[in-house]
């Protein structure tokens, strides 16, 4: 397919990956990373209990401990070189940090209104777009039939691993929770959409419902976006909002946090992270509680202080590198690569050669080359380039020959952008 990229040699052919639970730590930093204002509820020198609310952003959506232990500070950290984000740092008493949230017994009988409040409550947050509350995505569709409902189970970034493993194994979640949206919202048209793997599809045919239809796509990036995946089963383009069209698609990431609040009872406090790269010797995936340390994650999997050359949160084309690995897992961290000198292969960029290589590989046809001249005074030309067209892939950046910072302007650009409209 034209205009995307395979990265499957960066990438687990096998299921041999488990997921370890990784919950020993002395100190978390929980971070306040949704909106600009939060409501606090506790203090300094207050006890916390596991799952228990601490701050609620201005829509009263929560943000809960991960841990039990006592508020010791709110602090403030750079985390990208333009934006500062506080966090609640929470020293961590283990002595109650094994609490068992006890499981729903009657979730079947829950009606629509009841689960959706429990989405909004928990805090769940969808995997794909980052910070908008899952319960949204439902309540959009309002009570109109949701025509298609899509589970996204593509992970086509490069050192991303994790998918495949936990649709391995937690199955039996799948297929319980899974069972209960289909009946709860009367859905019909059901696609599970996955990486082109026999096995993988065999397998989930045998054990969710007849019904639902398995789809194998090519393993090619980005095509997990939602509005890529649309177009590429329907052949048309659809705008953005996928509600509008009574479509909704959620990650399996986010499936399984449904099934934790709904049928487990318990809130967002934890997240399933890859961690990759040749800058660890023991690539893993982890399940993590939310505010945990990039570094404690890292000394978990044996990171070589003197080898590694970079850290990059999230995915190596739209992740951010970062600087300070004092940093938490934040709610929508997806993973942590850490790059040896040869994956990160820093040449200094020259000139641009007009190659065209960054028009030939955008999935939206934008010709980013263009963006480069631009400066960012120059508001009224970039107003003229659809900039909101761009999904930030990165792959114009990572097929340039002659390194081009083409992300980072076209993130300034952005940001621009947004000031001249706002
Ligand atoms: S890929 Fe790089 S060198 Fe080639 S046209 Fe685009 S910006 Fe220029
Ligand atoms: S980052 Fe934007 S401009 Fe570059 S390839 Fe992706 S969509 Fe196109």
């Amino acid at each position: 397919m034209r205009n995307f990229l395979d990265f499957h040699y960066l990438k687990k052919e096998k299921n041999d990956i488990e997921i370890e639970h990784f919950f020993d730590v002395e100190e978390v930093l929980i971070p306040l990373d949704f909106q600009e204002e939060y409501s606090i509820y506790k203090q300094k020198g207050d006890y916390i209990h596991i799952g228990e609310v601490i701050a609620k952003d201005i829509n009263n959506f929560p943000i809960f401990s991960s841990v039990s232990g006592i508020f010791i500070e709110i602090v403030e950290k750079f985390y990208k070189k333009d934006k500062k984000i506080k966090f609640i740092k929470i020293k961590v008493d283990k002595k109650n940090n094994k609490a068992i949230f006890k499981s729903r017994k009657n979730y079947e009988k829950l009606t629509k209104k009841e689960f959706l409040k429990i989405l909004k409550d928990y805090g769940l947050i969808d995997f794909n777009e980052k910070y908008t509350p899952i319960y949204k995505k439902f309540k959009e569709l309002k009570d109109d039939k949701i025509k298609y409902f899509i589970i996204n189970g593509l992970e086509t970034e490069p050192y991303l691993n994790m998918t495949n493993t936990i649709i391995y194994e937690k199955i039996e979640e799948f297929k319980k929770i899974i069972d209960f949206i289909l009946k709860l919202f009367k859905l019909e048209n059901v696609l599970i959409i996955i990486e082109n793997n026999k096995e993988l599809s065999n397998f989930l045919k045998s054990h969710l419902d007849k019904n639902i239809i398995i789809k194998r796509v090519p393993k090619l990036y980005p095509l997990q976006k939602e509005n890529l995946i649309i177009k590429y089963l329907f052949k048309k383009k659809y705008s953005r909002d996928l509600t509008k069209h009574k479509i909704l698609m959620l990650n399996f990431l986010s499936i399984l946090d449904i099934y934790n609040a709904v049928i487990e009872n318990k809130p967002f406090i934890e997240k399933i992270i890859t961690v990759n790269g040749k800058g660890v010797e023991k690539p893993s995936v982890l399940l993590v509680p939310l505010g945990m340390k990039i570094k404690d994650i890292l000394e978990y999997c044996f990171y070589y202080n003197n080898k590694c050359r970079q850290i990059i949160l999230d995915s190596a084309m739209e992740g951010e590198a970062i600087f300070d690995i004092e940093l938490p897992v934040f709610r929508g961290t997806k993973a942590i690569i850490a790059l040896n000198e040869n994956e990160t292969e820093k040449i200094k960029p020259y000139k641009c050669i007009n190659c065209g290589k960054c028009v030939n590989v955008c999935p939206m046809n934008l010709a980013s080359l263009k963006f480069l001249d631009l400066s960012l005074n120059e508001t009224e030309k970039i107003k003229k380039y659809n900039f909101n067209k761009c999904i930030s892939c990165g792959n114009c950046q990572y097929i340039c020959p002659t390194n081009q910072p083409l992300r980072e302007k076209i993130y300034y650009l952005k940001k621009k952008l947004e000031e001249v409209d706002e």
